[in-house]
């Protein structure tokens, strides 16, 4: 791995370029709506195991397959559940991903070993003429080196990435920011969330009838060590920056208070815009509504270690909507330490 990494805009001509590398077997990364990802042929295992090697992941945790079109589930799964059909038809092409049975055409390495395959149709224009022109389904995890925040801009790419790969596609900021909900289907058909994103899970709910939809034990509890998970993602440490960080559940006053008894060199506070004016400490904010929350949180993340803080107090987000997914992404990134005021 050393590439004098090129970095492509989206234009025509660079995304031949882009589609013509994949095509080679080779790793670009790409943007989406949520978060950049570091694309390989899926169908490739050698391609497939250089994502691998670029990112240092652990060879056990799935990679999801990114398609054209939503007939290319057919050619990839065994079997479409019908709610799996129903979503497809409310949230596609858009930040949804389903885990399904696979065909064999899907290569182990690319599944992580599982029997099980999770598919996604984004709607990022660049994404979907990538995936068009190179002629194959992409396997893409987020473009960030294994633990560390996923990469929001190409730029947070390039950080990670340079030498590693011969080339970004720079498609702008991810409008989501946060990777994709993922879902997958028990045998009774029921949708089980098993990592929150912008399709929340009121929306799934909303689609598939209430009775219809659960989460996960995994999205907001911490796994013991040895304990069964239905996802792997769920058991690795994720979206860290190097500070420690801890998520403070309370108002506003006794969150000051906290940080006033707690303060020192290298401790930075992570508020929400309106907490800001009048703040007496070292802060950062990330915004108010979830949707923002999202969009902001690893970008934020990022700038914590450029700004050399150790110790990070956030503000516990909202858990509804959106706002689950940037809950579960903060909990990992903080290590499950939670202090209710
Ligand atoms: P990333 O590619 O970094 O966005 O992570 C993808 C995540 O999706 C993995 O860490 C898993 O948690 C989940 N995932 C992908 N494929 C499967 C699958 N076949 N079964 C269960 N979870 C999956
Ligand atoms: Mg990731």
């Amino acid at each position: 791995m050393n590439y004098d990494t090129q970095m492509l805009s989206s234009s025509e001509e660079d995304i031949d370029k882009a589609a013509e590398l994949l095509k080679k077997g080779m790793v670009v990364g790409i943007p989406t709506e949520t978060v950049y990802g570091l694309a390989a042929d899926a169908l490739n295992t050698e391609a497939v195991a250089l994502i691998f090697k670029a990112k240092g992941r652990p060879q056990d945790n799935p990679l999801i397959v990114h398609i054209g079109e939503l007939s290319d589930i057919y050619k990839y799964v065994t079997e479409v559940p019908e709610n799996a059909l129903k979503l497809a038809d409310a949230f596609w092409p858009g930040p949804l991903t389903m885990v399904m049975p696979k065909k064999d055409i899907i290569p182990m390495v690319t599944s992580g070993g599982l029997d099980t395959v999770g598919i996604r149709f984004p709607v990022h224009p660049a994404a979907r003429e990538i995936i068009k022109r190179s002629g194959c389904p992409l396997a893409a995890p987020s473009a960030n080196l294994s633990g560390s925040p996923s990469p929001t801009t190409a730029m947070h790419v390039f950080k990670d990435m340079n030498g590693r790969i011969p080339a970004i596609v720079d498609g702008g900021d991810c409008a989501v920011g946060v990777e994709s909900t993922v879902v997958s289907f028990d045998k009774d058909g029921k949708v089980r969330l098993l990592r929150p994103g912008f399709v929340s899970l009121e929306d799934i709910k909303s689609i598939v009838g209430d009775n219809n939809a659960l989460c996960a034990k995994g999205v907001t509890e911490k796994i013991s060590d040895g304990e069964r998970v239905l996802s792997p993602g769920m058991k690795y440490k994720h979206y860290s920056p190097k500070a420690n960080v801890t998520i403070l559940c309370g108002g506003m006053d006794k969150f000051t208070g906290y940080v006033s008894a707690h303060n020192g060199e290298g401790v930075c506070s992570m508020i929400f815009d309106s907490d800001a004016d009048g703040f007496p400490f070292e802060y950062i904010t990330y915004g108010d509504t979830s949707e923002e929350q999202a969009r902001r949180l690893f970008s934020v993340l990022r700038s914590i270690d450029d700004m050399g803080a150790v110790q990070v107090y956030a503000r516990c987000p909202d858990q509804t909507g959106v706002g689950l997914a940037v809950y579960n992404r903060l909990l990992r990134a903080a290590g499950f330490e939670v202090v209710n005021l």
